[in-house]
């Protein structure tokens, strides 16, 4: 498995943590449901920096916003 993550946030220097999202998705019934959870590679002074981590080496784009 390749490893070329970034230890420090290049935009702002500090340390880089791994952390992931869940992405919450309402039913049509009004239950909210906890859907997936997208592994991501952050800045831990939350300046905004973040990498998606590939799995399996999936080279899939998927836009979250
Ligand atoms: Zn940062």
């Amino acid at each position: 498995m390749k490893n070329n993550r970034l230890l420090f946030c290049p935009d702002c220097g500090a340390r880089m943590i791994e952390d992931a999202w869940d992405i919450i998705t309402e039913m049509p019934n009004g239950d909210l449901v906890q859907d997936i959870v997208y592994p991501a590679w952050v800045c831990s002074d939350f300046c905004g920096y973040y990498e998606e981590i590939k799995l399996q080496g999936e080279e899939q784009h998927d836009s979250l916003f």
